[in-house]
Parts: structure tokens; sequence; C-alpha cells
């Protein structure tokens, strides 16, 4: 059997029209995009503001807004240090919740070092957080609330129309970890309240080691202290010579997101549920982690009790899914999203995460249905002594 990818939130199959795109700014357009006498690098520079711009227009910003970057851990390291550098003097408190990504996690841990407060919001058994939560952890001191528009391991989306609601209402910046969530739902940064926005193309079928930030210009404009000092690139928020190719491939797949994105939701969505219905109906005891309805079009992230998720995964090599250690799969150690859903005690030990993309296909989602399958009932015909408790999680 072809190996099936369904890995799709860890990254996505670079589109071959976003390939297309790139390529001529490796062989014959390789200017450097800060060359202004020549026509090389003009060219560079226009390739650059024209996938600048459609960037812009996937996210709701203005093209003076968005500030590219090496990947979305960069952008949530320069939003969030960024900001907390302007505050350097005075104390100051930052709030964001348990289920992040480690791009801003381990961020808020080194601010932390430095003196920084930063409150870990829970989440509920969805893995949502409660807007009024992050109200009541305002104080005089909030400079930042940062909160992710979707989870990468569950699926969850945020409420971002309430959260960036309280956070302008009490002049509070607002970042939120858009990764996830651009490309595959509509995100309007500048009517959401948002300030600053992060995101990354190889989650959307553009190439890795790209991204954003976006910035607010205006109502209020955002100001951030610069992480990446040299030759004053990117208006002087991020030097170092531009990744051209990478940025038009950005915009490509920025500009395929924009215009099919109504029809693919659909798409991805049935094919998630035709997953996920196909995993309940053949496992017992299985259930949907993460919110059934708040998620996002290609998660599916289910609770197989009784499974060693990663004996799971080790025996269909050749189907690409995730356990619940999945974005620390270097160091082992349970999914510290999985653990605070105050699910059952094995929810972390068991629990897969498959992602759907425009390159699935029904016969695909149909084969992993019945590997799965089969596989659990192997495993647990060998580890007979773990009960299945059925419908032990029924809350999701
Ligand atoms: C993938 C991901 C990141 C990291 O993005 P990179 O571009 O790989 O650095 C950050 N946050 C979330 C939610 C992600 O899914």
């Amino acid at each position: 059997m072809a190996a099936i990818y369904l890995d799709n939130n860890a990254t996505t199959r670079t589109d071959p029209r976003v390939v297309t795109a790139m390529l001529p700014f490796f062989t014959e357009a390789y200017g450097n995009a800060a060359s202004t006498s020549h026509s090389f690098g003009w060219t560079a520079e226009e390739a650059v503001e024209q996938a600048r711009q459609e960037t812009a227009l996937l996210i709701g910003a203005d093209s003076r807004e968005v500030v590219f970057t090496s990947g979305a851990t960069e952008a949530c390291n320069m939003a969030i240090k960024g900001v907390a550098a302007l505050y350097r003097d005075k104390p100051s408190h930052i709030i964001t919740q348990v289920t992040e990504h480690p791009a801003v996690l381990e961020t808020c841990a080194v601010l932390e070092q430095n003196g920084v407060r930063v409150t870990y919001l829970p989440v509920d058994q969805y893995g949502q957080v409660s807007p009024a939560d992050i109200e009541s952890a305002m104080g005089p001191e909030t400079i930042l609330v940062s909160i992710m528009a979707a989870n990468n391991e569950i699926g969850t989306l945020n409420d971002l129309t309430a959260i960036g609601a309280i956070c302008a209402d009490r002049n509070i910046l607002f970042h939120t970890d858009a990764t996830q969530a651009v490309g595959k739902i509509p995100i309007d940064a500048e009517k959401l309240g948002i300030g600053l926005l992060s995101l990354s193309a190889h989650k959307f079928h553009g190439p890795k080691g790209v991204g954003a930030l976006y910035v607010r210009r205006r109502n209020p404009r955002v100001r951030l202290i610069t992480q990446m000092d040299g030759g004053g690139q990117e208006r002087g928020r991020r030097s170092g010579t531009l990744n051209v190719p990478g940025i038009v491939g950005l915009g490509e797949a920025a500009r395929i997101c924009r215009e099919e994105l109504s029809s693919e939701h659909e798409m991805l969505a049935a094919l998630r549920d035709r997953l996920i219905s196909g995993i309940l109906a053949e496992v017992e005891g299985a259930a949907l982690v993460g919110h059934p309805l708040q998620r996002l079009p290609n998660n599916a992230s289910i609770y197989l009790p009784g499974v060693d998720s990663d004996a799971l995964l080790a025996a269909l090599p050749d189907v690409a899914i995730s356990s619940g250690s999945a974005c620390s799969s270097a160091a082992v150690k349970p999914s510290h999203v999985l653990t605070a859903l105050s699910g059952p005690a094995d929810l972390a030990r068991s629990t897969v995460r498959a992602g759907v993309s425009r390159f699935t296909t029904e016969a695909q989602i149909d084969t992993v249905v019945q590997r799965i399958a089969s596989e659990t009932a192997r495993l647990r015909r060998l580890t007979p002594e773990i009960l299945v408790p059925p419908g032990v999680f029924q809350n999701a």
C-alpha cells in the first residue's frame, strides 16, 4: 500500500502551484529584494510586495502590516518578546493559556525568568479558554493577551471575537497564534481587534521556513522592540536578506486558500467527519477529543481507550498520523494539551491525531479507518487486562 499522509496539522504538502510560482526565484529571478539599483532587485522586490499583498488579504490586513519571518515560531517570539521589551523597566503581566504551542509557552517561560509575570489560564474539557477568565485575569500591569486561534493537537477553536472585544475594551494588546487557523477558517485581524497575529506557510500548503507576523498599524498602532537587528529590512522590524522564493510561495499559498477557502472548508470537513464517524463506528469506546463543533475543518483527534497510541502508530508505519506526544516527539512526554483536558487518566496515552488536506481522498480515509480498527482490535487482544470502559469520554 502506498503511504497515506494524514499528519496535516504537523505540516502539509507544498501545493504544486506554489512550487511552480517559486521556481523562477531560484533560477532566473534570483535578485536580492533590497537591491535598488538593478532589475534583478526590482523583480524580486515586486514579487515580495505581491506576496505581502496576498498574505494581507488572507487575514484582513493591510500589506504594510505584514512582516515576513522564518515561520510561526519566529513570529510568536518576535511578537511576545517585542512587546515585553517595551515594558522592560516596568512590572508587566502576560495572559496566555496552558494549551498553547511551545512557540508561545517557552517564550513566556523565558520572559518569566526576566521578571515578567505570566498567567497560564486553564481550558475546559473541549480545550477552550473562557473569555471571562481572561477578563478576570487582567490587571493594571497586563501588557499582552496571547491566545491561539486553533489548537494544533485537538483542533479546538477559541472565541477570538469575544477575546478580541474584551482586549479592545480594556485597551490590552491581543496576540493570536493563528498558525492552524489561517487558510482553513476565515480570519479578519482588523475586525477581530487583533493586534498581532502569527502564521506559517507550511501549515497551508506553502513551503517550510517562511511565515509572517501581522502588526496592526492603526486603532491602535502596535509598537514592538525589534528582535533581529541588521540591514533594516522589513521596515527595520526584521533584518536579514528576504527569502524571496519562500515569500513568493507563502503568497501563492495564501492566494489559493483565499480563493478556495469556502469550497475547501466543506470538502475538508466532510473528509474529517468521514474519518471520525468511521472510527467511532468501528472502534468500541472511541470518542472525539476537543470541541465537537468549534473545531478546525481538517483535524480529528480521537481517544481510543485501552490502546497505547504509540504502539498503534508503530503498527501503522504506512499511515502518517501522530500520537498524544506529537509536538514534542523528540522528548517523549505526554501531551500538555491532552493532560489539560481533565479527561480519563489514559487520554494522553490513548489519543491519536489525524489531519486531512486538499490532497486527501475518501478512499484513503476508508483505508485508514479499516487499518486503525483492525490494529486497535489486535492491540486490545494483546493486552486484554486493559478494560475498555465504553463511552467513558462522553463529553466529547
Ligand atoms: C506549527 C505551529 C507553530 C510553529 O510554526 P513553524 O512555522 O513551524 O515555526 C506554532 N504554532 C502552532 C499552533 C503551530 O501549529
